[in-house]
């Protein structure tokens, strides 16, 4: 009999296996955030394809623009995480 690998577990194994640090971050309204400047552009529909700011003006892709959100608090998060350890 098999046992199952959650997908987390798994990925936890592959990362320390490359020796790759691996965190986890809050995902919660990254689709709000500009990645440029970081100014909240409130909530999109799903019809909405395009991060367009009003700030800054920048415009990507609304996908995009999150996983860029994504990485730089992953980034802010593992700096800090060094900085006190
Ligand atoms: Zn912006």
């Amino acid at each position: 009999m098999q046992g199952s690998v959650s997908s987390s577990s798994l990925l936890a194994w592959v990362c320390w296996k490359l020796g790759v640090d691996l965190g986890k971050v809050d995902y919660r309204h990254t689709s709000q955030i500009c990645p440029n400047c970081g100014a909240h552009t409130g909530q999109k529909y799903l019809s909405e394809h395009e991060h367009k700011c009003p700030e800054c003006q920048y415009e990507i892709n609304r996908d995009v623009a999150a996983a860029k959100v994504i990485c730089h608090r992953g980034v802010t998060a593992a700096f800090a995480y060094r900085r006190a350890n």
